[in-house]
C-alpha cells in the first residue's frame, strides 16, 4: 500500500483509522496547520503514494452558526492547499472525506444520491462548512478531469464513537447524548434536556463503520466516489430513546428545549452505490454501538 499520509490523524475518524492502517502516518494541527501554505509545501516534499484527508475545522450546530465565515475560510484553505501540493507532487491516490451536511437542504426525494450534491442550497446553519466540502468536492472532480488523476472522495453520514469531542459547544449529536446520559446518572437526575424538537431525521453511524470503509477502500484500491451510511433514519427522539434502552436507562425521561435550534429536517443519503462496492459491509447497529461508546465515555467518567 505504500506511504500512507492521513491530515487529521488525531480526530474521531484518524483514531479509529489507525486500527486498520496501523503504518500510516498520522498527523496532528501540531504536526502541521494545514491552512498554511509554507506547511503544506513543506508535508509534500516528501513522496506519498496516498493521502486520506481527514482534516478538517469540525463542530456541531452551536459552533457552526455562530462563525460561518471561519469554518468557510479555515476548511477551504485546509483542502485547497492538501490537494493542491498532494497533485502537483504527484500523490497517485487521494481521498477526501466529506459529509453528508453537503447535500440540499430540501431535496426532491429521499434518499439523496450522491448526483444531488449541488442540487441546492446547503442547510443555513452549516453553510460555511458545507459550502468548503462541495468545492473540495468540485476540485477532485475538476483534477480528475484535467490531469486525469483517479482520486476520490466519500460522503459519511452523522458520525458518533470513542474519541469525540466532549464540549457541548462542539460535540455531535450521539456523543452528546450519551454524555448527557452519564451525566444524569451521577447526578440521580430524571431526565435529560435535547435541543430542539425531536423531530428531525438523522442517520447515524459508528466512527469504526467509517474506518472500516476507508481501510478497504485503502486495501482494493477503490477509486469511486460515494455516500457511506447507515440505512436506518430515525428521528432525534427515536435515537434518544434507543440510547436510553441500550444503557439500561428507561427510566429516564426526555424533555425538549424546542428554543435551540433543530438543524436540518432530513438528509437522508442512499448507500446503494457503496453497497455496490461492498455488498457484504456490516454496519454495527445503533443500540449495540451506544453500547460500546457510553461504557467507554463511563469508564473515563469514574
Ligand atoms: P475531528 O475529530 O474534529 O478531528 C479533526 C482533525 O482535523 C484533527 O486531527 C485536527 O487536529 C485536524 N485539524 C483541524 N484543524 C487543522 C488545521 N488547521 N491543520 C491541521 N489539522 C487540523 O473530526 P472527525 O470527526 O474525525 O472528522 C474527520 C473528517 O470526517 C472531517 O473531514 C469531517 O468533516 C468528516 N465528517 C465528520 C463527521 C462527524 O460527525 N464527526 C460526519 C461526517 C463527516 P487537532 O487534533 O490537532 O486539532
Amino acid at each position: 500500500m505504500g506511504k500512507i499520509l492521513v491530515t487529521g490523524g488525531s480526530g474521531l475518524v484518524g483514531r479509529h483509522l489507525s486500527k486498520y492502517l496501523p503504518d500510516a502516518v498520522y498527523l496532528s494541527s501540531k504536526d502541521a496547520d494545514l491552512r498554511r501554505e509554507d506547511e503544506v509545501r513543506r508535508l509534500f516534499s516528501t513522496k506519498w503514494d496516498r493521502v486520506i484527508h481527514l482534516a478538517a475545522r469540525v463542530a456541531g450546530i452551536l459552533d457552526n452558526r455562530t462563525r460561518p465565515a471561519e469554518f468557510l475560510e479555515d476548511n477551504l484553505l485546509m483542502n485547497t492547499l492538501v490537494l493542491k501540493y498532494a497533485r502537483e507532487s504527484g500523490v497517485p491516490r487521494f481521498t477526501a472525506v466529506l459529509s453528508t451536511c453537503i447535500f440540499p437542504d430540501v431535496a426532491s426525494s429521499y434518499p439523496m444520491t450522491e448526483e444531488m450534491m449541488q442540487d441546492g442550497p446547503p442547510q443555513a446553519t452549516n453553510f460555511g462548512y458545507a459550502i468548503s466540502k462541495r468545492a473540495l468536492a468540485a476540485h477532485i472532480d475538476a483534477s480528475n478531469t484535467q490531469y486525469g488523476t483517479s482520486y476520490n472522495y466519500l460522503i459519511p453520514c452523522n458520525l458518533y464513537g470513542e474519541f469525540d469531542k466532549t464540549d457541548p459547544a462542539k460535540s455531535h449529536f450521539v456523543t452528546a447524548l450519551i454524555t448527557k446520559i452519564i451525566k444524569a446518572e451521577r447526578d440521580g437526575s430524571d431526565h435529560i434536556t435535547l435541543l430542539g424538537t425531536g423531530k428531525p431525521l438523522r442517520q447515524f453511524m459508528h466512527a469504526d463503520d467509517l474506518a472500516r470503509v476507508i481501510g478497504q477502500c485503502t486495501e482494493r484500491d477503490v477509486t469511486q466516489s460515494f455516500n457511506v451510511a447507515v440505512p436506518e433514519n430515525l428521528s432525534i427522539r427515536e435515537i434518544a430513546e434507543v440510547a436510553l434502552a441500550a444503557t439500561g436507562n428507561e427510566g429516564l425521561s426526555i424533555e425538549f428545549d424546542a428554543d435551540g435550534p433543530d438543524g436540518q429536517f432530513r438528509k437522508d443519503v442512499s448507500n446503494a452505490k457503496m453497497m455496490e462496492v461492498f455488498p457484504d459491509f456490516q454496519f454495527t447497529g445503533l443500540a449495540e454501538g451506544i453500547r460500546r461508546v457510553y461504557s467507554y465515555y463511563k469508564a473515563k467518567d469514574q
